[in-house]
C-alpha cells in the first residue's frame, strides 16, 4: 500500500492541474451513510420510488420518510480525509472538487472551490410559490416541512423541496459550467468515495481521462467501470491524508 501512495503522491505533485471527484463515500465515516454500500439508503428506499422528482410530485410525504431520515445524519463534521484535501487545495496542489454530495462538508473542512454537481441541503423550495428557504429556518418546520408564505390570504402549504438533483432531473446548469471548468486542462484525478455509477457526473473521471490525465481512485471497495490507473482500496480518512502528507514531504 505505501508504494501505491507513494506513487499516487508523486503523480499529484508533477501534475500540471489536478482534481477531486468525490462521493458518498467520503462522508461514511463522518456518520453519513453512502446509498449503495450494505445498509445503505438505496438498499432500503427504492430509488424509483423515492429518488425521481415524479416520485416527489406523486407523494412529497412518502419521499420525505426517506429525506427525513437522512436530516437526522447530516449534521456532523468533516472527517481526516476532507481536511487532507482542504491542505492540498491550500497548498496549491489541487485545483478544485467535483463532488456529488450535498452535505457541505469539503467546504466545512476548508476547500473554497467545490462543484456541487448534485445540489446541495443547504436550501429548499417550493415548487409553487418558487420561493427558497434555508435549512436553519426548514429545520424548525414539522415534517414534512411546508411553505409557510402567504397566497391570495391562505397559507401555500407546499410540501417543500430540498434543492438537490433527483434522478430524473437536469444537473443545474451552474454546476454543469462549474465542473467543465475545473474538468478542462486536469491531467490528474482522484476519485473518492464514489460508485462511479451515476451518470453524467461518472463522465468527469472519463474526461480526464480520455484528455490524457492520470486516474486514482480512492475506494472501499473499488468502482467496477472506472479503469483507473491505480486503485488504493481503503478508508478516505486514512489514505488520502496519507498522500497528502507524502505530497507536502515531496515540497520540502
Ligand atoms: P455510492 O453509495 O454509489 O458509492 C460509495 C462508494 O464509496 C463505494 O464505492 C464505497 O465502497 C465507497 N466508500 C464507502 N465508505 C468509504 C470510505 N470510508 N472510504 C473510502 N471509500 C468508501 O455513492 P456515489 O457514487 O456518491 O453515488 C450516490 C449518490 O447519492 C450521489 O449522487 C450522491 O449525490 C448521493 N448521496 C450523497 C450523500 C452525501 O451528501 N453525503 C450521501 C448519500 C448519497
Amino acid at each position: 500500500m505505501q508504494e501505491m501512495i507513494n506513487q499516487a503522491a508523486q503523480w499529484l505533485a508533477g501534475a500540471h492541474k489536478a482534481i477531486v471527484f468525490s462521493g458518498a463515500g467520503v462522508s461514511t465515516e463522518s456518520g453519513i451513510p453512502d446509498f449503495r454500500s450494505a445498509g445503505g439508503l438505496w438498499t432500503r428506499y427504492n430509488p424509483a420510488e423515492y429518488g425521481t422528482l415524479g416520485a416527489f410530485l406523486r407523494d412529497p410525504q412518502k419521499v420525505w420518510g426517506m429525506l427525513a431520515e437522512m436530516e437526522q445524519v447530516m449534521n456532523v463534521k468533516p472527517n481526516a480525509g476532507h481536511l487532507a484535501l482542504a491542505r492540498l487545495e491550500r497548498a496549491g496542489y489541487v485545483a478544485g472538487i467535483v463532488t456529488q454530495n450535498i452535505d457541505g462538508l469539503h467546504q466545512a473542512a476548508g476547500n473554497t472551490n467545490v462543484v456541487e454537481y448534485h445540489g446541495s441541503n443547504r436550501t429548499y423550495s417550493c415548487l409553487r410559490c418558487r420561493v427558497r428557504f434555508p435549512r436553519a429556518e426548514v429545520q424548525q418546520m414539522p415534517v414534512p416541512p411546508r411553505c409557510p408564505r402567504l397566497v391570495e390570504g391562505s397559507r401555500c402549504d407546499t410540501i417543500l423541496k430540498p434543492d438537490v438533483v433527483f434522478f430524473d432531473e437536469a444537473i443545474p446548469m451552474q454546476a454543469v459550467i462549474g465542473a467543465d471548468h475545473l474538468v478542462r486542462g486536469a491531467d490528474f484525478v482522484l476519485v473518492v468515495g464514489t460508485s462511479c455509477e451515476v451518470y453524467p457526473a461518472a463522465e468527469i473521471p472519463q474526461q480526464v481521462r480520455r484528455q490524457g490525465g492520470r486516474v486514482v481512485e480512492v475506494n472501499m471497495e473499488l468502482a467496477r467501470g472506472l479503469n483507473s490507473h491505480l486503485s488504493l482500496q481503503g478508508k478516505f480518512s486514512q489514505i488520502v491524508p496519507a498522500i497528502a502528507e507524502r505530497v507536502l514531504a515531496l515540497r520540502a
